[in-house]
């Protein structure tokens, strides 16, 4: 069967990252979470001090960009990948929510995109990619044959986010969650640069009443319909 690529954007913790993985896993296609790759350089601004209480030196932040080495890496035993930031594995940490407070900072720097955006057009050149996060459909792989745009009701959103963070062994409070959900929104849609906005062909794909297997239904259906109009 072809492969094609799968864009998959939308709004903050829209369970995004939950559906891609699992559309990469039945199709057997390479999971890019490109959200991970702003997140570790987000992380390494905190561990060198460019970033302090959310506060983002801009100009300091962009000399370090040179020493700053972000890849995903898969791990076939758990079949997962983790982001690895200067040969450390960093998945816990870039969940935090200092690094969450202060992501939409550094993803509005032009040298940031421009590093990350560049590693992961070249990830989707061989096709069997899925990948999640704001500006895939529309920059990173405007040719993809399926984009799909995420939303669900912010309310929602913040308590499934909290559920998460609290399996994982995160300790933060709700409200602190709905208020990063927000401003993230927010920042994200009005930045200059790459906005988060639904690419014209993308499918819409509101999840607020629906459980993850109806919507990996939804998606499965609309990749089988894809693959068989092809190959007509
Ligand atoms: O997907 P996730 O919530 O982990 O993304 C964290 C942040 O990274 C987003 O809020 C956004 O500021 C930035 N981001 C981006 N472009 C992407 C993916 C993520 O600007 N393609």
């Amino acid at each position: 069967m072809r492969k094609i690529n799968i864009a998959v954007d939308g709004y903050s913790s829209c369970g995004k990252s939950t559906l891609a993985k699992q559309i990469a896993e039945i199709l057997g296609y390479l999971y890019i979470d490109s959200g991970a790759m702003y997140r570790a350089i987000t992380l390494h601004g905190i561990k060198t001090g460019s970033i302090i209480g959310g506060k983002v030196d801009v100009e300091e932040l962009k000399t370090q960009l040179t020493e700053v080495h972000v890849v995903l890496q898969y791990d076939p035993d758990s079949k997962r990948s983790y982001p690895i930031l200067n040969g450390e594995n960093v998945d816990k940490e870039i969940h935090s929510m200092e690094v969450a407070n202060a992501v939409s900072k550094v993803s509005e720097i032009k040298e940031v995109r421009e590093k990350l955006v560049n590693l992961q057009k070249k990830t989707a050149e061989s096709k069997g990619v899925v990948m999640d996060g704001r500006d895939i459909g529309t920059v990173v792989i405007p040719s993809a044959e399926l984009k799909l745009f995420m939303t669900a009701d912010t309310n929602v959103r913040a308590e499934r986010r909290y559920e998460e963070l609290k399996n994982r062994g995160t300790k933060v409070g709700y409200l602190d969650i709905l208020n990063n959900i927000k401003s993230r929104d927010e920042r994200d849609s009005k930045r200059e640069l790459s906005p988060l906005v639904q690419a014209e062909d993308a499918i819409i794909l509101d999840n607020t009443h629906l459980t993850p297997e109806e919507q990996l239904t939804f998606a499965i259906g609309l990749i089988n319909n894809l693959v068989s109009e092809q190959e007509a």
